[in-house]
């Protein structure tokens, strides 16, 4: 267990020979600090990232450590990422310093995976901050050594998003669903909170394809079209591409055409395979 972290640098792994007294400090409701207490959906979330002895986990936001000390026993190794200062400095020593933790205070949303994780498969599970949810997944979806699955707690709103079928798919939904496949794992009421949150959680699972739906590097100009159709998401397909990529209604009508689609729908009824496919008669244009 120790090898698997050992080459890790730890930048804050603080282990306190003393009993260190927790200074009981106010959640800072800037970090999105809501401790989860509920041991029920600690419990869903752990047997949602379906863990093995050899995995290694990231976890996002390890705060006092209630998810963390639940998956310390089901895997070879923990890598904590916490921005708090406080809560950095003494996870480990909550967690009476088990060998197999690391702790890194860093931002998750500029952390450096390929010096956190090196070459090693790793999953993500954590209870996400809000405020920086969805950059924090983007940034483990379109990073260069992506994670084989995520667990993760949001805001129900985002959980559904990412997870919906055509008919309610946004950029979000299809920008997930580029990169992996997302299921709902379960929804949670602000009481499983210390302090509760405003809005309802959810629990999401994404496993990661092992090649996303098109090569890295045709995937700026695949969020452009994307995008395009997105910018005004109420108006008929034909009119929001041609006016998002500047092309004119008309070329778009006909690129439509070209990739089997009405250009009269909207572009929250389209599946990632119909983006695919107009991509596709896109990228064969001058205009791409
Ligand atoms: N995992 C703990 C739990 O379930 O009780 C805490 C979850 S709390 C919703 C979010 C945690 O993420 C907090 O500990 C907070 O300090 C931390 N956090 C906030 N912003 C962060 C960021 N940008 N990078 C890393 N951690 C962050």
């Amino acid at each position: 267990m120790r090898g698997l972290l050992s080459w890790i640098p730890i930048i804050a792994v603080t282990a306190i020979s003393a009993a260190p007294p927790f200074p009981a400090a106010r959640p800072r409701k800037s970090l999105g600090q809501h401790f989860l207490v509920d041991n029920r959906i600690l419990a869903r979330i752990v047997t949602a990232a379906q863990l093995s002895s050899d995995d290694l986990v990231v976890e996002i936001g390890p705060g006092k450590g209630a998810l963390t000390r639940r998956l310390l026993p089901q895997v070879a190794g923990v890598v904590a990422v916490e921005v708090d200062d406080e809560l950095a400095q003494s996870l480990a020593a909550r967690l009476d310093n088990p060998a197999h933790l690391s702790v890194i205070q860093e931002d998750a949303r500029t952390v450096d995976l390929p010096r956190v994780v090196g070459e090693s498969s790793y999953k993500v599970v954590a209870n996400l901050p809000y405020y920086a949810a969805n950059p924090i997944i983007r940034r483990f979806l379109e990073a260069r050594h992506r994670p084989t699955e995520m667990v993760v707690m949001v805001q129900r709103e985002v959980a559904e998003s990412m997870t919906a079928s055509p008919g309610k798919m946004s950029l979000l939904s299809v920008a997930v669903q580029f990169y992996a496949t997302a299921r709902m794992v379960c929804s949670v009421p602000p009481t499983a909170f210390r302090p509760p949150p405003k809005v309802t959680s959810a629990v999401v699972r994404l496993d990661l394809s092992p090649r996303p739906a098109l090569d890295e590097d045709e995937a700026p100009a695949f969020f452009r079209l994307v995008r395009a159709g997105f910018s005004a998401p109420r108006k008929q397909l034909h009119n929001s591409l041609g006016h998002g990529l500047g092309i004119g209604s008309i070329p778009a009508s006909q690129m439509l055409q070209v990739a089997g689609l009405d250009g009269t729908r909207r572009a929250g009824t389209l599946s990632l395979g119909e983006w695919l496919a107009i991509y596709q008669v896109w990228a064969g244009t001058d205009d791409c």
